[in-house]
Order: C-alpha cells, then sequence, then structure tokens
C-alpha cells in the first residue's frame, strides 16, 4: 500500500501539438489538502481532467492509491472514489435540499424509487449528518432553486461528499460569492479535509490564504513551484510569471 494519494508522472498532453500540460510531475500524500493556483492557460483544468479520465494525455502516467488509471473510463475513474467538483452548481433546482442529498445517498437504486418511497433509518442518519455539515439544516426543505449560490455550492459539496470519495477535487468553488459564502465554504472544506484528501484549483488569493497548507503553481503546462503560501508568494518566479499576465 502506497500513503500517496495521488502520483502523477512525466504527464504530456497535446491538442493538436500545443502542450496544455508539459511534462507535469505531482505528488500527494493521503490526507492532504493542496491548492493549485496558476495564471489563466497554466494547464489547471486540464490537470483536474486527466485526473479524472475526462482527457487522456498522450504521454506519462496518472496513479489513484497507487492504481494506474490508464484508459479507465470516466464514469469507473468516478467509482474509485475520486469526486470533482465543477465550477458552477449542478444541484436539481426543483428538488428540495434534502431531496438532493436523498438521491445521491440512494445512489444505487432506482431514481424513482428513492423520490417516492421513504429513505432508510441509516440513509435518513446519513442525510442529517451531511446537512449539518455543510450547515444547511435550516434549509434543508427549502427548494434548491431557492438557496444563495454559496448555499448551493455547499449543497453540491454535500452531494459529492455523500458518494464517499476518498479524493475531491474543487474547481473554483468561490468565484463570484460574497465575503462571508467564501469564508463559509472554506470552513467546509477545512471541515471536509479532516478525513478527505482534497485539491482545490482557486485565483482568490484571500480564500488561498484561508485554507491552503501546501500551494502548487502551474505554468505553461508544468508545476512551476510548491510549497507553504509564504514561500510561493515569495518566489521569484511565481512574480514574474503573475506580473507578467
Ligand atoms: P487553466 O484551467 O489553467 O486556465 P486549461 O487547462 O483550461 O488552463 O488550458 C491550458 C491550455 O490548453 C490553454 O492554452 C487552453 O487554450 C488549451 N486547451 C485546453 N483544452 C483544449 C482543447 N480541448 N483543445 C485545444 N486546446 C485546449
Amino acid at each position: 500500500m502506497t500513503d500517496k494519494i495521488l502520483e502523477i508522472e512525466n504527464i504530456t498532453v497535446s491538442f493538436d501539438g500545443f502542450k496544455a500540460l508539459n511534462n507535469l510531475n505531482f505528488n500527494m500524500d493521503a490526507g492532504e489538502l493542496r491548492v493549485i493556483i496558476g495564471p489563466n492557460g497554466a494547464g489547471k483544468t486540464t490537470f483536474l481532467d486527466i485526473i479524472t479520465g475526462k482527457v487522456q494525455p498522450t504521454q506519462g502516467r496518472v496513479l489513484f492509491q497507487g492504481r494506474n488509471l490508464r484508459r479507465i473510463p470516466e464514469y469507473k475513474i468516478a467509482r474509485l472514489g475520486i469526486g470533482r467538483k465543477f465550477q458552477t452548481p449542478r444541484v436539481y433546482l426543483n428538488l428540495t435540499v434534502r431531496e438532493n442529498l436523498d438521491l445521491v445517498c440512494n445512489r444505487n437504486k432506482n431514481v424513482l424509487s428513492t423520490l417516492f418511497s421513504r429513505p432508510s433509518s441509516s440513509d435518513r442518519r446519513n442525510v442529517a449528518g451531511l446537512l449539518e455539515t455543510i450547515g444547511l439544516v435550516a434549509k434543508a426543505d427549502l427548494q434548491a432553486n431557492l438557496l444563495s449560490h454559496g448555499e448551493k455550492q455547499r449543497l453540491e459539496i454535500g452531494m459529492l461528499v455523500a458518494q464517499s470519495p476518498d479524493l475531491l477535487l474543487v474547481d473554483e468553488p468561490v468565484a463570484g460569492l460574497t465575503d462571508e459564502e467564501t469564508e463559509n465554504v472554506g470552513e467546509l472544506l477545512l471541515a471536509l479535509a479532516e478525513s478527505h484528501s482534497i485539491i482545490v484549483i482557486e485565483h482568490d488569493m484571500e480564500f488561498v490564504r484561508q485554507i491552503a497548507r501546501k500551494v502548487t503553481v502551474l505554468h505553461e503546462g508544468s508545476v512551476l513551484c510548491e510549497g507553504s503560501i509564504e514561500e510561493v508568494q515569495n518566489n521569484p518566479r511565481v512574480i514574474e510569471v503573475y506580473l507578467g499576465q
């Protein structure tokens, strides 16, 4: 068994000759919360795409818990325990908060039976725990379209966690949120980091400071540097890349 949740070795992704990722190497221990930053076009989205199997690398390999993900389809990679949260919340707007969570807690059951039958007591316990974690107990019976953008983000994070992933990939969770909502999402991610490995892609440096322990900077498809937020911010190469934008 490896204590590395993720090992990415010499990954290159070429789109018609253009290298979106260029010989990228990246390692992450189980239990880490890692923040990935980098200017536009640095390769951050493609980096998530090669982990989830959305994009196949031209070269190199991705190991998840020691297992090579090569040619494993996206839906199977999700079942292996990798959950991805996209930038815009993908929740069922005409269902209540609780029904959204019920749906994923009952994932392997028939969708109709989930909606029309009473959830089992263990499912009810799971959903109650999740509502608590995401801070939406008081809004459990509200239709999701009535939630604020930040609450929708937290609901979707809850829906991902309901699927018990070992690794959570979270793409810009606070874009467009108020300061207070941003802080709430940060607290949620920090709480989840107690029991999950998490990668967050983020632009908002204030938010990065709130949650980051270790930061990886991507630039032109490779890792430019890694370290604490202070180390990264004081790195002359990072300053140059950001000032050059
Ligand atoms: P980031 O998320 O850091 O902004 P991306 O991973 O989206 O960067 O993109 C990295 C580079 O690869 C960009 O220059 C982008 O235009 C290019 N790219 C991404 N996906 C494709 C694609 N499907 N076809 C061609 N070029 C792509």
